[in-house]
C-alpha cells in the first residue's frame, strides 16, 4: 500500500495556472470552444466531466440558497428581455468598462485593472515581508500586530489605499483624465512589451446587442443580457403574487449571463459567455445593513463549508459604489494568479424597482397587510459566477504530491459532495468473473450515485486515472470478493485501503458525499 507522502509546491503561480487549464483539457473538464476553428477567444466548453462538476456546484448553490430556506423562490427567466429593460437597469448607459490602449504595441486593456495589478504587485510585497518576519519570529509571530506595526509594510499597505481610493472616486465621478493620469504618475507600462505610451482612457459598453424579427426594416434591437438579475426585477410581483410571498423573501436564478469585456485572458475566469448564480432578496426598507451583514456571513459560511482553505478568502469592500448600491463587498478567492473577486454582495436599495416602475408606467410595489401600508421594497443581492466557482474549486483542488517510494502522483481533491463520479469500481483482473461482479457492483449503486467503471490497465495504474479525475473512492473487486463479498475501498485523498462488505458500499459512499453532511458545516 501506498502510504505517507509530502506536497510538492508547484514552481510558480504562471506554472501552477498553465498546469489547471491543461489538466482540465487533459481530463475533460473544459475545452476552448469551437477549438477546430482555432477556437474562440473568453468562450469555453464544459466537457464530460466538467459538466457533472458544474452541475453539482449549482446544485450545492441551490440547495442552500432555495431548498434550505423557505422564503426563497425559483425562477428561469429568459435570456432575451424587452430592450427597455436595460434602458431602465442603467446597462445601456452605464454599463462600461475603462479602456486604455497601449500605441506601441496595440493591446488594449481595462484601466481599472492595470491600475489593480499594479496594487497587487504591491501586496506581493508585503506578503514577501510577512513571509519573512514569521520566520524570523518563529511561534512567537504575531501577523495582525506586526503588519499593523512594520514601517515599511505600513508604507506599502498605505500606498495602495491611496491609489485605490483616488482610482474609486475618479471612476465614480467620469474622470477619465485623471484615470490615465494615475497610470502615467505610477509608470504603469504594457505588461506584454514594457511600453508606456498609452491612449486616453475611454468607455466601452459590455453588452452584445442582436435582433428580433423576420425583416431588416421591422427587426427590434435586442440585447443578450449581461446579468440574470434583471429577469428576477421584472418577475417581482408576479412571484410576490402567485407565491403569496411575505416580505423578506428571495428569488434565486442561475443562468447564462454575456459580457463583451476586453480583457479576456484568464481562462474560464473572465468570460464572454458565463453562467451567474444570483438571488435577490426583497427587504423592507431600513433593514438593508442588517441583511447586508445577515448575507455576507451566510455566503462566506457557504464557501467555507466546502473545505477549501478558510486562508483562501477575504472580503473586499468596493471604493466605488455602482450607481444603484448602497453598499457592496466582494468575497474574493486566492485563484493561481492571485486574490480576485468571486462572489458580489451588494445592497442594492430599491434602484431597479424603482427605475422599472419608471420605465414601465406599472406599479412594483408591495402591500403589507401588517402595517397597512404600501412601499417599494429594497433589495440585498448575492451574485457569484458559476465558472468562477468552477475555477476556484478545480484549481484549489489540482495537486501534485510526492510520495514515500519517491514516485509523484497528480490528484485532484475535489470535495466529494462536488466529484463527477463518486466512486469508480475496478475489477483487479479482467477475467475469472471479477467484471461481471463490479458490473454488478456499478448496476446497483447508480441508482444513487455517478459510479465510473474501470477494467482496462493495471489496477495502480487506474488509481492513478481516478485520482487525476478527482473520484474520491475506489472500489476494487478481487478473486477473495467471490468467496466473501467483500470488496477494497481506496479513499483518494489518504490513498488508505479498507476491505468492506458490498452491502455497506452504499452508505460508506453516501456519508462521503452527501449534500447534507456538507451544508451542515455551514
Ligand atoms: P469583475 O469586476 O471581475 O468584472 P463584476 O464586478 O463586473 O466582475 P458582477 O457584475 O458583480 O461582476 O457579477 C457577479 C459575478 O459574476 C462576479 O462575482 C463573477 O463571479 C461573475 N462574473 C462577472 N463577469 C464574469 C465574466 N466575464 N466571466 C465569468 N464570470 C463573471
Amino acid at each position: 500500500m501506498e502510504r505517507f507522502y509530502i506536497f510538492v509546491l508547484m514552481a510558480n503561480q504562471d506554472d501552477k495556472f498553465k498546469k489547471v487549464i491543461s489538466h482540465a483539457k487533459e481530463y475533460g473538464y473544459v475545452f476552448q470552444s469551437s477549438e477546430i476553428y482555432d477556437g474562440l477567444s473568453a468562450v469555453y466548453d464544459y466537457a464530460q466531466n466538467g459538466v457533472e462538476l458544474k452541475k453539482n456546484i449549482r446544485d450545492y448553490w441551490w440547495r442552500a440558497m432555495v431548498q434550505m430556506h423557505d422564503n426563497i423562490v425559483g425562477l428561469d427567466a429568459s435570456i432575451f428581455m424587452h430592450p427597455t429593460t436595460w434602458k431602465a437597469s442603467g446597462h445601456v448607459d452605464a454599463f462600461n468598462d475603462p479602456l486604455i490602449d497601449n500605441k506601441d504595441s496595440k493591446k488594449r486593456y481595462r484601466a481599472d485593472v492595470l491600475i489593480e495589478d499594479y496594487c497587487a504587485k504591491i501586496e506581493n510585497k508585503i506578503d514577501k515581508e510577512v513571509a519573512k518576519a514569521a520566520k524570523r519570529f518563529g511561534e512567537a509571530f504575531d501577523k495582525a500586530e506586526f503588519v499593523s506595526t512594520n514601517p515599511r509594510v505600513v508604507g506599502y499597505q498605505e500606498k495602495i489605499d491611496s491609489i485605490l481610493q483616488r482610482m474609486g472616486k475618479s471612476l465614480e465621478k467620469e474622470d477619465l483624465a485623471d484615470v490615465k493620469a494615475l497610470i502615467e504618475e505610477l509608470e504603469i507600462a504594457d505588461p506584454l512589451t514594457g511600453s508606456k505610451n498609452w491612449t486616453e482612457v475611454k468607455q466601452f459598453n459590455l453588452m452584445f446587442g442582436t435582433k428580433l424579427g423576420a425583416s431588416a426594416e421591422h427587426a427590434m434591437d435586442l440585447y443578450l443580457r449581461p446579468e440574470t438579475a434583471q429577469g428576477i426585477f421584472v418577475n417581482f410581483l408576479n412571484v410576490q403574487k402567485s407565491g403569496r410571498m411575505k416580505i423578506p423573501f428571495g428569488i434565486a436564478q442561475t443562468g447564462k449571463a454575456f459580457r463583451n469585456e476586453i480583457v479576456a485572458r484568464q481562462f474560464i475566469f473572465r468570460m464572454r459567455e458565463f453562467e451567474q448564480m444570483e438571488m435577490q432578496f426583497f427587504i423592507k426598507p431600513g433593514t438593508q445593513k442588517t441583511w447586508f451583514e445577515y448575507w455576507k456571513d451566510a455566503r462566506m459560511k457557504w464557501h467555507k463549508s466546502l473545505g477549501l482553505g478558510e486562508e483562501n478568502y477575504r472580503f473586499h469592500d468596493h471604493e466605488k459604489l455602482a450607481h444603484y448600491a448602497d453598499a457592496a463587498t466582494d468575497i474574493e478567492f486566492k485563484f493561481p494568479f492571485g486574490f480576485k473577486e468571486l462572489e458580489g454582495i451588494h445592497s442594492r436599495t430599491d434602484f431597479d424597482l424603482k427605475q422599472h416602475e419608471e420605465f414601465s408606467g406599472k406599479k412594483l410595489q408591495y402591500f403589507d397587510h401588517e402595517e397597512n401600508t404600501s412601499y417599494t421594497p429594497y433589495v440585498l443581492e448575492t451574485s457569484i459566477g458559476l465558472d468562477r466557482m468552477f475555477l476556484a474549486v478545480f484549481s484549489n483542488a489540482l495537486q501534485e504530491e510526492e510520495l514515500e517510494n519517491n514516485t509523484t502522483r497528480t490528484v485532484l481533491k475535489l470535495p466529494a459532495v462536488l466529484a463527477p463520479f463518486k466512486a469508480a469500481v475496478l475489477p483487479l483482473v479482467k477475467k475469472d468473473g471479477l467484471p461481471e461482479v463490479a458490473q454488478q457492483i456499478v448496476d446497483e449503486l447508480k441508482w444513487d450515485f455517478n459510479i465510473a467503471y474501470d477494467e482496462k490497465d493495471a489496477v495502480g495504474r487506474r488509481y492513478r486515472r481516478q485520482d487525476a479525475n478527482g473520484t474520491p473512492l475506489c472500489i476494487t473487486v478481487d478473486h477473495d470478493t467471490l468467496n466473501d463479498n467483500s470488496v477494497t475501498i481506496r479513499y483518494r485523498d489518504t490513498m488508505e485501503q479498507k476491505r468492506v462488505k458490498i452491502e455497506d458500499l452504499r452508505d460508506i459512499i453516501k456519508q462521503e458525499v452527501d449534500v447534507k453532511t456538507w451544508l451542515k458545516k455551514m
